[in-house]
């Protein structure tokens, strides 16, 4: 299989997108790690034969005693997918502070802290692979969303400055910016927005999320792994410092 004896770890691994990252490299022979902070991860992880590392992103001492526990536990990490996020909407000057700064800790300051740990393994062995899952708003805006857009923006910043940093040793850093895909995090937002804007939550999906799309469907969380599985494979060592849009047409106007 594509990825027998390669050492995975996923964050946000229990849930949407990360699971089915985390399904789609157990399937291909890898070694999974899912981290989550949710506890509902351990049946996710015993349903795929995967290790369960417990740890809350938004703590910085958890996210390096989890970059321990992942290196511990096969002795190397190959190929890291910075995967957990969330979402808080609400008007920038009614954005909570610790709601921004606890959203920049899990999806921007985590990811580079998990790089800063698990990069040097990948060198000694000469391979290596990062996986970052930011998002169609690592690119564009949309009100509301201060925090997650921010962090998402410098996600790509963290992906391109790291992939000059680490290609002479063999390891590629990539980012994958989907539109909206079917998740539980998706579902919250729907809810969210419906009361921000006063509708039902049908017109949410239709008026909202995907008026600017091209394609009026969700991505389905499988086929942001299956690009993961591509990105992570020697058929893309020629791809790195990039970002690939799955975006469903949205910036094609
Ligand atoms: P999800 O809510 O289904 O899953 C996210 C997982 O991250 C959950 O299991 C959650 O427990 C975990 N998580 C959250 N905070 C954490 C923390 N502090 N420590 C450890 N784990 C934590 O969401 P999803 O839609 O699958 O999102 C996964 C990633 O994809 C996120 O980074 C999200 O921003 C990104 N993304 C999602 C969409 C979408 O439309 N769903 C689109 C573009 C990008």
């Amino acid at each position: 299989m594509e990825f027998d004896g390669k050492v995975v770890l996923v964050t946000g691994g229990g849930s949407g997108i990360g699971k089915a990252i985390a399904a789609a490299f157990a399937a291909q022979g890898a070694a999974v790690l899912i981290n989550d902070v949710s506890p509902s991860a351990a049946a996710v992880a015993t349903q795929l034969g995967a290790k369960f590392l417990p740890a809350d992103l938004s703590d910085p001492a958890a996210v390096r005693a989890l970059a321990a526990d992942a290196l511990a536990a096969h002795g190397r990490v190959d190929i890291l997918v910075n995967n957990a996020g969330f979402q808080t909407v609400a008007p920038v000057e009614e954005f909570p502070e610790e709601a921004w700064m606890k959203m920049i800790q899990v999806m921007l300051t985590a990811p580079f802290q998990l790089t800063r740990a698990l990069v040097p393994a990948m060198k000694q062995a000469g391979w290596g692979r990062i996986v970052n899952i930011s998002s169609l708003h690592g690119l564009v805006a949309s009100p509301f969303k201060a925090a997650y857009i921010s962090a998402k923006h410098g996600m790509l910043g963290l992906t391109k400055t790291v992939a000059l940093e680490v290609a002479a040793a063999g390891i590629t850093v990539n980012a994958i910016c989907p539109a909206y895909v079917r998740t539980p995090l998706v579902e919250k937002q729907i809810r969210s927005q419906a009361a921000i804007h006063g509708i039902s939550e049908d017109q949410v999906v239709d008026r909202i999320m995907l008026e600017p799309a091209a394609i009026k469907r969700l991505v389905e969380p499988e086929e942001v792994a299956d690009l993961t599985l591509f990105l992570a494979s020697d058929k893309a060592r020629s791809m790195t410092g990039a970002s690939y849009l799955m975006d469903l047409g949205w910036t094609a106007r």
